[in-house]
């Protein structure tokens, strides 16, 4: 039975991607050798970094002065080397989530820390707008998509401070204004790899600029001067990213992307408001596309095991939603297919026409 992946992270990459990487498992360019196999400073795996470093900036139209970094540690390292690297008194951030919350735990560590809003009295069901950012701050800090309550914030905000993102989970899924970002960073295994590597743009001259010693490896200047191989990366997962960069830019580049995302959450977000046994938990206008998150309507509580297991019967995977929520969460990240999307909503209008 062809399955249809919802998983919120690691999650669905496009095929090709994973044949492409299969074969290089296998033999790495006619190398004989495997891409697990080879030096990171093989001549072979330079151009891979090269490339996928030019892409991330063609496809989301870095201008000059920032560097792309492929690190390890994941988003939750990032979370430590933002404040390491840019807070020196006093850094703003914005708290949609748990994701938020943590990145905002370890700035403390470091400095003052405003918490501009928050939305945690709602369970993190909206953007929290009306709030202001001192201006005396170092950044400002937002989570673009929170991947566990599905809310995004789709378009950068409009503040005089320099921003830092964390965009672990909407990263190529819409164009973004890279210029009003000192940093932006993310786990690449919601959009663009599998779990390892870590991907860092970062604005040359923002750097520096704290009094603080910062230990090699967590200082990104380090990773700037060379050129992500201050010591051995991720080879594989690298090498997985750079296939699904050229997977962007062959279907049409982010535009085309974010074109098929709003198709496809508009399907769904359709099908949830349709159908009278399930409820969106985000505010509509902050609703994401990336991951769709809904419960069953209260007169069908306690249908909610009945539907997961309909629907898995059917071919979904991953569909039920994060413990801290509960219900449903569909995570349609860029390599989703709509007929994925289709094959959900086909299972949720034939689960109502038995109830
Ligand atoms: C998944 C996720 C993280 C955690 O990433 P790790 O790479 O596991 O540290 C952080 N932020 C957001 C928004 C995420 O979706």
């Amino acid at each position: 039975m062809k399955k249809h992946n919802f998983n919120a992270g690691p999650s669905i990459l496009p095929r090709e991607v994973i044949e492409n990487t299969a074969q290089a498992i296998l033999d790495f360019n006619g190398s004989g050798l495997s891409i697990m196999e080879i030096s990171h400073r093989a001549k072979d795996f330079q151009p891979v970094v090269d490339e996928a470093e030019a892409l991330f900036k063609e496809l989301l139209n870095i201008p000059e002065g920032y560097s792309v970094l492929f690190l390890g540690g994941g988003a939750s390292l990032e979370f430590c080397m933002v404040p390491y690297n840019f807070l020196e008194k006093k850094a703003a951030y914005l708290n949609t989530g748990v994701w938020a919350k943590k990145a905002m735990k370890e700035a403390k560590g470091f400095g003052e820390v405003v918490e501009v809003a928050s939305s945690a009295e709602a369970n993190y069901t909206y953007i929290p707008k009306d709030y202001s950012v001192p201006a005396d701050v170092d950044y400002f800090h937002i989570t673009t998509n929170n991947t566990i309550y599905g809310t995004e914030l789709k378009s950068d905000p409009d503040v005089n401070v320099p921003l830092v993102a964390d965009m672990s989970s909407d990263i190529f899924s819409r164009p973004i204004d890279v210029s009003r970002y000192i940093c932006i960073y993310g786990g690449a295994q919601k959009n663009l790899a599998p779990a390892g590597v870590t991907f860092v743009i970062v604005k040359n001259d923002a750097l520096g600029k704290v009094s603080r010693y910062i230990p090699s490896m967590l200082n990104y200047q380090t990773h700037v001067d060379n050129g992500s191989m201050f010591n051995t990366p991720p080879v594989v997962p690298i090498y997985i990213a750079l296939q699904t960069l050229r997977w962007i830019k062959a279907n049409g580049g982010v535009g085309e992307i974010e074109k098929r995302a709003i198709e496809k959450a508009d399907m769904l977000y359709g099908e949830i408001d349709r159908n009278k046994m399930f409820v969106g938990i985000a505010v509509k206008e902050d609703r994401s596309r990336m991951n769709i998150c809904f419960v069953m309507a209260p007169e069908y509580k306690e249908l909610e095991a009945d539907f997961i297991k309909f629907a898995t019967e059917k071919g979904m995977v991953g569909i039920k939603g994060h413990r801290s929520v509960g219900g449903f969460r569909a995570s349609c990240y860029n390599a989703l297919p709509k007929e994925s999307v289709q094959a959900l909503i086909d299972c949720m209008q034939e689960f109502e026409k038995l109830h």
